[in-house]
């Protein structure tokens, strides 16, 4: 495996959820700080994103967040990362979070966390990568996407290949041992 200096991490938007998922946001920007590893994501200031990011400000680290111009309606950038692209869309910011990532740290997160991960699982699929994806089930968070890939794979919809496309943990130091720092 390529060494890993930059993580992608896809992770929740909302506000409205409990704290614990926030603080477990902001525990892992601190140890992404802590080994020098640039944390990149979606730009935005909010939710588990902006709780990574600020995890991963407040102790040092580098943050590189893509944003969307079109998203500012909605959401809203970051006004303190080292590095802030701002793109034209949504495809935009996918690829430039693909292009600038050597692995991809799958948090808890809601529709638009599902739809990245699987865009990224399915370029592995598509063999167009090889990077790592942790998918991080967080207090179980995941366990029912997680039956439902096992399912898909054994009615047949999805080869067993498939499974080894991403590695599942529990605690954020099996996701610093997946990745190999
Ligand atoms: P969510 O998990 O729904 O809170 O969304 C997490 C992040 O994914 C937010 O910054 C959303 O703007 C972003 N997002 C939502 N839908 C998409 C999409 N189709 N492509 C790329 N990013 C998305």
């Amino acid at each position: 495996m390529k060494e890993i200096k930059s993580v992608c991490v896809f992770c929740g938007a909302s506000n409205n959820i409990p704290r614990k998922f926030l603080d477990i946001g902001a525990t892992f920007g601190e140890m992404l700080a802590q080994r020098g590893i640039r944390l990149v994501y979606g730009g935005g200031d909010c939710g588990v994103m902006g709780a990574v990011a600020n995890g991963t400000m407040e102790h040092g680290g580098q943050v590189t967040g893509v944003f969307p111009v079109s998203l500012r309606n909605i959401e809203n950038e970051h006004q303190s990362l080292s590095e802030i692209i701002i793109v034209d869309t949504m495809h935009e910011r996918k690829m430039g979070m693909f292009e600038r990532s050597d692995a991809f740290i799958v948090f808890p997160g809601g529709f638009g966390t599902m739809d990245e991960m699987f865009e990224i699982l399915t370029w592995k699929q598509l063999q167009l990568h090889e990077k790592p994806v942790v998918i991080f089930n967080y207090h179980g968070y995941w366990d029912p996407l997680i039956a439902l890939m096992k399912n898909i794979i054994e009615i047949g919809f999805a080869k067993p290949v498939n499974a080894t496309y991403y590695k599942v943990v529990t605690e954020l130091d099996e996701i610093m041992d997946v990745l190999g720092v």
